[in-house]
């Protein structure tokens, strides 16, 4: 009978290990880090579980070296990588949101690996200001006298509340106190702005007399919030922003709008409700909006604040505007979106976003066909595949009751569970990312780009495997 301790001496040095043929060429594809921390991980492993008592046979070196193995692969990977999104969410937060379009990463991989012109005048060959060109553009495109580019959505409402409300009164409707996806809040957004919130109306029904009824001294600025990722009907009433924004204007206010996702072209051509637009808020006498730049805008990370010179001026000379403050690369990619959106009838197809959402059913149907039957062929008896219909969703908030048609993989199997198959889809070689509905493994197309089609059908084959 071995005691724990003549266990724990037969546990091989470190150095033993990694001395092992099979680790040595390990070395040779893997980070040399990542084989030494994964031979220390799995000694103490079986170190922990000697002492603990769970096991009672000493260490194999061959079963060490297997373990080792897995473990580094796995930490030699990049923690942030390319995973398939077959969730049909097609602006999905924690899947990144927005895909660039190549010319946009191109853009970013031009800019990111050399010198730019960033804060440089080539003309003139005097500094400047690293947001001119992209400011440019959305004043273009939304028709507005000035803009600027923060780091978010959050960023801008909070520059814009700082600078134009700090020490002063705000109003805005209860049906407006909005929550984003966990860590946005409006009401603690604004208190972190300096601004006071002042509640008016009720959770359904805000009337103009409700915002003229509040409208104080301390006042600065009446604020709408576009509701995103929430709708209310039957017994509802709020205040337009251009009735809003004449109201503002007859007192000497300011009147912001947060539009969320702010889409610049119209959504209503899906045949469901449109999406507010930052150039019709901004035609009606909005002040200053604030939008997105990676929700249906379908550009990199960024908050986007238009509209009035005056305000948006005073906005950049905020010490926070140099806090939410965005790199060369985010420039880039925004630059070339935004350049997208000047031609008109090819913006459809050059921003993957709106191209992702308005694709019709009828393209995915065939892709879906084709890859279901390459898994069927591929997999084994326990598996079942088919293909349906289901709804897609915007995601990011945005039209959050529109469905929009679209092909689905249904796979079911007798030797896993559903919560198996996508837990073993997630550790592939390309995790691929899919939803459970009636407890089949459902896979939208509509979110998996056509080129990942073939990684799509292999990896899903793998996972359904034995083994691993
Ligand atoms: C998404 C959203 C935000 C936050 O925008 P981020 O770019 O994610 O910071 C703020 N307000 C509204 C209404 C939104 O929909």
């Amino acid at each position: 009978m071995n005691t724990k301790q003549d266990l724990l001496r037969k546990i091989p040095s470190v150095e033993h290990v990694l001395e092992q043929a099979r680790i040595r060429a390990l070395g040779e594809s893997l980070p040399r880090w990542a084989v030494a921390d994964a031979v220390r991980t799995v000694l103490a492993e079986i170190r922990s579980s000697i002492s603990s008592g769970r096991r009672s046979e000493g260490p194999d070196l061959e079963e060490i070296v297997t373990q080792v193995d897995d473990v580094a692969r796995v930490g030699a990977r990049r923690g942030i990588r390319q995973v398939i999104n077959a969730t049909g969410i097609v602006i999905h937060t924690n899947l990144g949101r927005a895909n660039l379009s190549h010319e946009a990463a191109a853009a970013v991989q031009e800019v990111a690996t050399s010198y730019c012109s960033l804060e440089f005048d080539l003309e003139t060959g005097k500094r400047t200001k690293r947001t001119r060109h992209v400011e440019k553009l959305i004043s273009r495109i939304t028709e507005c006298e000035d803009a600027f580019v923060v780091n978010n959505n959050a960023g801008a409402v909070l520059l814009g509340l700082n600078t134009l409300a700090d020490g002063k009164e705000v109003i805005v409707s209860r049906g407006e106190l909005v929550e984003i996806g966990g860590s946005f809040r409006l009401p603690e957004v604004m208190d972190k702005s300096g601004a006071r919130m002042v509640e008016i109306g009720t959770t359904n029904r805000t009337r103009l007399e409700d915002y003229e009824k509040a409208i104080s001294p301390t006042t600065a600025v009446l604020l709408k919030v576009h509701w995103s990722n929430f709708e209310m009907t039957g017994f509802v009433e709020s205040v337009s922003p251009g009735d809003l924004a004449a109201l503002a204007h007859k007192h000497g206010l300011v009147m912001m709008e947060d539009l969320g996702s702010g889409a610049l072209v119209d959504f209503s051509r899906l045949g469901v409700a449109k999406e507010a637009m930052p150039q019709e808020s901004l035609r009606d006498g909005v002040d200053v909006v604030t939008f997105s730049g990676d929700k249906l805008l379908g550009g990199p990370q960024a908050g986007i604040i238009a509209g009035c010179s005056n305000c948006i001026g005073r906005m950049k000379l905020n010490p926070l505007a140099r806090a939410l403050r965005v790199d060369k690369m985010i420039l880039a990619a925004m630059e070339e979106t935004l350049r997208h959106y000047l031609e008109t009838d090819t913006v459809f197809e050059k921003v993957p976003a709106l191209a992702t959402i308005f694709c019709k059913v009828d393209e995915l149907e065939p892709r879906a066909g084709r890859i279901a039957a390459e898994i069927a062929e591929a997999a084994g008896e326990d598996v079942t595949v088919e293909t349906g219909r289901a709804e897609s969703q915007v995601g990011g908030g945005s039209l959050p009751t529109a469905g929009l048609a679209t092909s689905v993989i249904k796979i079911t199997s007798t030797r896993y569970s559903p919560d198996e198959i996508t837990a073993r889809l997630r550790r592939g070689e390309v995790p691929i990312i899919a939803r459970i509905t009636d407890d089949k493994v459902i896979m939208d197309l509509r979110t998996v780009r056509p080129s990942e089609d073939e990684t799509l059908a292999r990896n899903t084959v793998v996972a359904l495997a034995g083994g691993g």
